[in-house]
């Protein structure tokens, strides 16, 4: 490997915060209560800040705020609503820099990533969004679609911008007012957010942004003056509130977990295949819910095909996540690492081969190398569960047929990936494939205009596209 002179990017253009309170009706208020928490830089357990932790009084407060300012928000023409859509959407891409050295710092990704890929994609759902304010009536939902009311919106700690874009961006598009719960371990860019709704002089009360753990995320969704709950997170905590809104008039999406299978046949190109592995499972340290975290080859390349792969993994570089040429960051928090080491040991433990290329590990901070295991049976939790790290399984198959089933054997169905040079193969594979997103020949690819969700366990409902709107009207 080609060894690189260090490449960090300035984090001068962050100024943190040392002390952060709620964002309530346009305004920055201190919660009732005297809790605070820290959060950290997962790559050298630095802390960065302290956060305010929402009770349920202060959910009220933002609830209270949410719905004073929906009359006057939803009432607002689409063309007035979508200005202030499209001047946070200059905003972002005026402060991307910044925005994206605040969510490598708070978050562990390396700045590749945050800088070439989230960033861009936050101010693309924005301006998707902007363009569809005036337009609802074209959307397919009627002539005169309206909005439902206020959002209460949970959101988890992989992409804590983006999965911010996808919720606000739509809902406010809408004509709908919105509280939003960031993720306890990336509260930062959620709070930029809220200097950016200040700097656009969006109507206060239409963006509220609360922190705190689990007991402030129940506390939103529960509340009675929410109208629509959007929540993207684990299965568990999914079922937790499906269960909670039963029975209420609350809209309900979940985007839960996934365990995706990225399918390669003899026919692919294994270079190009192999970089879509890479990308598919060690993107984003794995952190992704739609991750190809199943590889199921064809077993006549298959030999062939891990050869290749494990020469790539030998060329990735871990490390510090503000170097430019950092591949691997930092896994998000301790309770992340652990999951991640507990389901790997069990891989080993039921019988798999465990393989790492040679990685120097940082003495501080949370890291785990990218790890491949073969010899997976169906049956292990490395192949059933979902581990939401740098860990692939791979498996083989002889036919279509058997891939098709292979893939499908899991309780989700978040997304796929097919590499075949045959069209007629790939349209028959993804018209069997019970995943919401099957990719052809290019894994983990996201537009604002492609709709993203699940089949079975990996939640119910559409985010992105039009199909996105649908979650935020009365239809
Ligand atoms: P959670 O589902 O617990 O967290 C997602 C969000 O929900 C966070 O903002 C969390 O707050 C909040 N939350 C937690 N409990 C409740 C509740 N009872 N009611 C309302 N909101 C709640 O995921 P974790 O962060 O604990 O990760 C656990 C596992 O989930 C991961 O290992 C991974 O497998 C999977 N996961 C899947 C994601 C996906 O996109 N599909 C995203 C994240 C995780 P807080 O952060 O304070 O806990």
């Amino acid at each position: 490997m080609f060894e690189y002179a260090p490449a960090p990017e300035s984090r001068d253009i962050v100024d943190i915060r040392p002390s952060h309170g709620l964002f309530i009706n346009g305004e920055w208020v201190e919660p009732q209560g005297e809790e605070r928490h820290k959060t950290v830089n997962p790559a050298t357990e630095e802390v960065l800040a302290e956060v305010a932790w929402a009770g349920e009084a202060d959910v009220d407060r933002a609830v209270q705020a949410a719905a004073k300012a929906f009359p006057v928000w939803s009432a607002m023409p689409g063309a007035e609503r979508a200005k202030y859509l499209f001047r946070i959407a200059r905003i972002i891409q005026e402060r991307a820099r910044e925005l994206a050295v605040l969510e490598t710092l708070d978050n562990g990704k390396p700045i590749r990533e945050s800088r070439d890929v989230d960033l861009p994609l936050v101010a693309a759902h924005f301006f998707y969004y902007a363009g569809w304010a005036d337009k609802l009536a074209y959307a397919g939902f009627g002539e005169n679609p309206r909005p439902l009311g206020v959002a209460g919106q949970v959101i988890p700690w992989n992409f804590p911008l983006l999965m911010l874009a996808w919720k606000i961006a739509p809902a406010l598009a809408c004509g709908n007012t919105v509280v939003l719960k960031p993720a306890e371990t990336t509260p930062l860019t959620a709070l930029a957010f809220a200097d950016i709704c200040r700097q656009a002089d969006l109507p206060p009360g239409v963006v509220n942004i609360v922190t705190g753990a689990g007991e402030t995320g129940a506390a939103l969704v529960n509340h009675p003056g929410v109208d629509k709950v959007a929540f993207t997170g684990s299965t568990e905590v999914g079922r937790l509130i499906a269960r909670s809104l039963a029975g209420t008039r609350k809209k309900l999406t979940l985007e839960l977990g996934g365990k995706a299978a990225n399918i390669v046949f003899e026919d692919a190109p294994l270079d190009q295949a192999v970089e879509g592995i890479v990308n598919g499972i060690f993107f984003n340290q794995g952190h992704v819910c739609c991750a190809g975290s199943r590889l199921l080859v064809q077993e006549s390349v298959a030999a062939e095909l891990l050869e290749a792969l494990k020469r790539r993994l030998g060329t990735l570089r871990l490390g510090d996540p503000l170097d430019k040429n950092t591949d691997i960051g930092a896994i998000n928090s301790a309770e992340q690492l652990a999951k991640i080491r507990e389901l790997s040991e069990a891989g080993e433990a039921e019988g798999a081969e465990r393989w790492s290329p040679a990685c120097p590990i940082p003495d501080r901070g949370y890291w785990f190398p990218p790890t491949v295991f073969t010899g997976v049976a169906q049956s292990h939790r490395i192949a059933r569960e979902e581990i939401f790290g740098p860990v692939l399984s791979v498996l083989t198959f002889r036919t279509p047929a058997e891939a098709v089933e292979k893939a499908n054997n899991t309780p989700y169905g978040l997304s796929a990936g097919v590499w075949t040079e045959k069209g007629s193969r790939m349209l028959w594979m993804a018209s069997r494939l019970r995943a919401g997103v099957v990719w052809s020949n290019t894994f983990n690819r996201f537009d604002p205009t492609s709709p993203f969700g699940g089949y079975k366990e990996s939640g119910y409902g559409r985010e992105g596209g039009r199909h996105g709107l649908e979650a935020y009207l009365a239809v």
